[in-house]
C-alpha cells in the first residue's frame, strides 16, 4: 500500500485545485519561504484523521480552510483527496477489497468534517484506524516534526512507549482495547 496521489481544493494557501503525483522512492518539496511546503505536509496528516487545530498551525479546524488574500475572496470549504495504491493487498482489512482507496476529507465553516473512503461516509476513528493499522497516520512517526527528536530523547518512558507502539503498527490494538475497557 502506497501513497499515490494527494489532491487539494482550498486548503490553506492551495486555494485551486492542485493535485500531486507521489512517484515511488524519495519525494522532494522545494520552493521559497512561505509557497506551501509545511501546507503540504499539513494536508497529509490532516487528511489522516489530524484533529488538533494546533497540529495545523490553527486556533480552531476552519483555519485550515483558504482564509483569502487581497485578490481572492475566502473559500467556505476545504477538501482533501489522497489516493492509497493498494494493487499489493497490503491494507488493513475492511479496506482490502480494492486495487485502490480514496479517502476524502472536506470541511465546511461551522459544519466540521465529512470523511469517505471510496465513496462512503465514514466516521474519523475508520481513518484514524486505517493508517494505525498500516503503521502510519497523524500521529506516526513516520512524519517527523521540527523539534520531534529532541521530544523522542527526552520523553518519559510511557510517552516513549507510545511512540514505539506507533512504529511498532500495534496502536491501532492498543487504541481499540482502551474503547473496550471504556464500555
Ligand atoms: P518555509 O520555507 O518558510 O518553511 P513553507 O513553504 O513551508 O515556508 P508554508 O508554511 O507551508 O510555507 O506556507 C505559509 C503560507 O501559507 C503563508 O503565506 C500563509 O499565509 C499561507 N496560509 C496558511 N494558512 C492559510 C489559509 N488558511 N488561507 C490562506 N493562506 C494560508
Ligand atoms: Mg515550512
Amino acid at each position: 500500500m502506497r501513497f499515490d496521489r494527494l489532491k487539494l481544493n482550498g486548503f490553506k494557501s492551495f486555494v485551486d485545485p492542485t493535485d500531486l503525483l507521489i512517484r515511488e522512492g524519495l519525494t522532494g518539496v522545494v520552493g521559497p519561504n512561505g509557497c506551501g511546503k509545511s501546507n503540504l505536509l499539513e494536508a497529509l496528516r490532516w487528511i489522516m484523521g489530524e484533529n488538533r487545530p494546533t497540529a495545523m498551525r490553527g486556533a480552531g479546524m476552519e483555519d485550515v480552510i483558504f482564509a483569502g488574500t487581497s485578490r481572492r475572496s475566502a473559500r467556505g470549504h476545504a477538501e482533501v483527496t489522497l489516493t492509497l495504491d493498494n494493487r499489493d493487498r497490503l491494507a488493513p482489512a475492511g479496506f482490502n477489497e480494492e486495487d485502490q482507496i480514496d479517502i476524502v476529507r472536506r470541511i465546511t465553516r461551522d459544519a466540521g468534517s465529512a470523511y469517505k473512503i471510496n465513496g462512503k461516509d465514514v466516521r474519523a476513528r475508520d481513518v484514524q484506524m486505517l493508517f494505525a493499522d498500516a503503521s502510519t497516520g497523524a500521529h506516526s512517526p513516520a512524519l517527523v516534526r521540527q523539534g520531534q527528536i529532541s521530544e523522542l530523547i527526552n520523553a518519559k518512558p510511557k510517552n516513549r512507549r507510545r511512540i514505539l507502539e506507533e512504529a511498532a503498527g500495534i496502536s491501532g490494538l492498543y487504541q481499540r482495547r482502551h474503547e473496550a475497557e471504556l464500555k
